[in-house]
Formats: C-alpha cells, sequence, structure tokens
C-alpha cells in the first residue's frame, strides 16, 4: 500500500513526546491492519529544538513542515527554557509554524464526553451530549493590527495602541472555512462580532452575510455578538453547530467553550491555511495543553487530547471520515470502561497511566473494527 500521507512528527517538550508516543501507536495500528499507510517522519520543536540546534525551529525542520500533509505537535516549553531570550523561546518555534504556514483558521471542537459529564462546572442536563466547533481567526485582528506599541505623550502619559484590522479577504477565507465544516455539521454558522460598536465588527457581519447569501445558501446562518455569545455558551451551549469568530473574541470564546467539556488533557485542536489548486491545506494539528512540566516523565499524562487532535487530522486533511469516527469512538468506549488517568479521574473509577490509556485505546479500536 502506498504511504501517500505524509505526515511531520514534532513531539516537542515535556508530556509532549509522552503523548505523542500513543499517537503513533494508533497510527501503526491503521498501518498493520493495512487500512491506511503513514509516512512518519520525525523533528525537533521547542526546548529540545533550541538544546541541539540553538533555535526552537530550524529552517530545515520548517521546511519539511511545509512539504508534508499535515504537522503532528505534541506540546512545548518548560522552566528550563524560560530566561532565554523571547526569540529562542520554545514558544516562538511554535509561532513560527503557524506564521510560515499561514495558518489563518483555529479550530476547536468541544465535544462533552458521556463518561465525563461530570468533569463540567455546568449541570448535566446543559452539556450533555454537547459537540460545538468553535473557529478562530488566527493571523489577523488585534494581535497584529497596526499601529501598535506603548507610547509616552508629551504630558509624561504613556499610552498603549493595538488595533483591530481586518479586510475582506481574511473574513472570506475564514468564513469559507466555517460554512464548509458546517456542511458536514449540522448546517448551521453562528458569525459572531460586535457590530453594535466596532466598525471592524460591521464590515465581519456585512461580509459574513454577503458569503452566505452567494455561495452557502443551504447553510444557516446567524449574527450574535460576542458578549452576548460568551453568556449563550454558559447558559445554552447546544444552541450552537460551528462558531466563526475573529481573533481577540475567539480567543476568549475557546477557551470557555472549552472548559465546558471540563479537562484540558480532553482538548484537541487544528489550524488550517488556505487550500491550493489540488484543495489541499497545510494543517498543524495538536492539543490544547501545555508541555505540563509538573508531570512531565511520571507516565501521568492524558493522552486523549492529543489522539483526539490525530482524529481531526484523518477527518480534515485525509477526509478519512470512518477512520475517525473509529478513534473517537474508541475514546469514547475506554472511558466508558471507567479507566481514568489523573487529571480526569473520578470517584470509583480506575486510575491508570499514559501507556495504559493507550492500550485501552488501542483495545477498543480493535473491537470496533
Ligand atoms: P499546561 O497545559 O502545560 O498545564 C496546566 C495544568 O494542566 C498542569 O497542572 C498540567 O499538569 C495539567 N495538564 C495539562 N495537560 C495535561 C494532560 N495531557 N494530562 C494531564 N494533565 C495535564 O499549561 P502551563 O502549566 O501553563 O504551561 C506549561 C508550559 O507549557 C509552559 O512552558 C507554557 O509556555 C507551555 N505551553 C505550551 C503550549 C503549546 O505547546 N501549545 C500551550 C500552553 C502552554
Amino acid at each position: 500500500m502506498a504511504a501517500n500521507r505524509k505526515i511531520l512528527s514534532l513531539p516537542g517538550d515535556g508530556i509532549g513526546p509522552e503523548v505523542m508516543t500513543q499517537v503513533g501507536r494508533v497510527l501503526e495500528w491503521f498501518d498493520k491492519r493495512r487500512i491506511a499507510s503513514f509516512d512518519v517522519s520525525e523533528g525537533l520543536v521547542g526546548g529540545v529544538s533550541f538544546d541541539k540546534y540553538g533555535t526552537p525551529l530550524t529552517d530545515e525542520t520548517m521546511k519539511r513542515a511545509q512539504e508534508c500533509d499535515a504537522v503532528l505537535l505534541g506540546a512545548v516549553g518548560g522552566p528550563k527554557w524560560d530566561n532565554l531570550p523571547f526569540a529562542q523561546k520554545p514558544e516562538r518555534g511554535l509561532l513560527r509554524l503557524r506564521k510560515d504556514m499561514e495558518l489563518f483558521a483555529n479550530l476547536r471542537p468541544a465535544l462533552v464526553f458521556d463518561a465525563l459529564i461530570g468533569a463540567s462546572t455546568l449541570k448535566p442536563e446543559v452539556v450533555e451530549g454537547l459537540d460545538i466547533l468553535i473557529i478562530r481567526e488566527l493571523t489577523g485582528g488585534t494581535y497584529f493590527g497596526e499601529p501598535r506599541g506603548i507610547t509616552t505623550l508629551p504630558d509624561g502619559t504613556r499610552r498603549g495602541v493595538n488595533t483591530q484590522v481586518y479586510t475582506t479577504p481574511e473574513i472570506i477565507r475564514v468564513g469559507r472555512v466555517a460554512f464548509e465544516l458546517a456542511r458536514k455539521r449540522n448546517n448551521k454558522v453562528c458569525s459572531v462580532e460586535k457590530a453594535n460598536v466596532m466598525e471592524s465588527g460591521v464590515l465581519w457581519r456585512e461580509e459574513m452575510q454577503k458569503l452566505g447569501d452567494t455561495e452557502y445558501k443551504d447553510v444557516e446562518l446567524s449574527h450574535m455578538y460576542a458578549d452576548n455569545c460568551a453568556m449563550q455558551l454558559v447558559r445554552n451551549p447546544k444552541q450552537f453547530d460551528v462558531i466563526v469568530t475573529d481573533n481577540l473574541f475567539g480567543d476568549l470564546l475557546s477557551d470557555c467553550a472549552a472548559m465546558l467539556t471540563g479537562s484540558l488533557g480532553m482538548l484537541p485542536s487544528a489550524s488550517l491555511g488556505a487550500a491550493d489548486s489540488s484543495g489541499r491545506r497545510k494543517a498543524l494539528y495538536e492539543p490544547v495543553h501545555g508541555s505540563a512540566p509538573d508531570i512531565a516523565g511520571k507516565g501521568a499524562a492524558n493522552p486523549l487530547a492529543c489522539i483526539l487532535s490525530m482524529a481531526m487530522m484523518l477527518r480534515y486533511s485525509f477526509d478519512m471520515k470512518e477512520e475517525a469516527d473509529l478513534v473517537e469512538t474508541a475514546v469514547k468506549n475506554a472511558l466508558a470502561t471507567g479507566v481514568r488517568t489523573a487529571d480526569i479521574m473520578q470517584p470509583g473509577m480506575k486510575r491508570i497511566s499514559t501507556v495504559e490509556m493507550g492500550n485501552v485505546v488501542l483495545a477498543e479500536i480493535e473491537k470496533l473494527s
């Protein structure tokens, strides 16, 4: 079987390599069962790259990331590298990947597994069966807009400035991702901004409506102010299917939605770039959590966020819906057997290690196939 799916695996620092090893085992399972073949190569990013090469990401690794079909990343960072100059910090490696690959759409699903309903701070009936997708614009808006900076005025007062700025192509390209993904889900997009007080929000709303009216009439489009969206996310999150919003509001709302599920160790993410002429998008998949230095090397990390990120890769980069469903169902079934890593431990459940959780997921995949 031809290995035509090129993956660059960047385990990174801390618990990154521990959780990525479990992902590797699932990919190997597909290979062994001759369901799909992957051409996986490894590289260094973050502190481990700095230790070896004096930079958190080498040009050579960057080039390999540009050439592969998908990048899988574990996590970067840790106290060992906290005092490095800004440009050499582990996080700069990740930011360079996102910037150079022009990954403008960040996808964060908030999915509540039945077995973990108790981990949410919200009432079970509010989150039961929750499955929403937040799409955050990742390369524009307030975090990048000019002018920016801190200046001292003639009277000695200091002034800090950031600029919220969006152009129509920036809005349309992330809007398209939202409409297209909604078509693969429940066909609903809620576009979020603050058009009541911000001109950039007025433009965002108008462009989204135009795009919906011209290209995606089959998808139900609604608009909501960001402050109301924050409230609705905790009041009645199941009203949403796909939410699309800018960089700043997306940063806040995706963290808010993430906590509906109750655990950092369960949250996957994907960042996508523009589609080329063959429809292929540059893509990076990573768990939302960091390198968790407090538990690194102890075999206590939850590998499920990383495994679920890999399932997103199967779905979005390789169009392998059935295989993605298989992995996600296996994770759900694994939790239903009552096993838990420390971060999601509940009374009466059995506490297991990172590798053991990998074993249980593989056993469930085997049962389902
Ligand atoms: P963190 O996500 O690493 O950890 C926060 C808490 O959650 C810790 O108590 C940790 O033990 C726990 N945790 C996180 N992931 C877990 C998992 N899979 N299983 C079990 N428990 C888990 O965030 P932090 O402590 O703020 O940051 C630690 C380092 O990670 C810092 O250097 C930070 O810069 C970096 N970081 C990297 C990324 C990334 O690589 N994308 C994201 C966030 C933080």
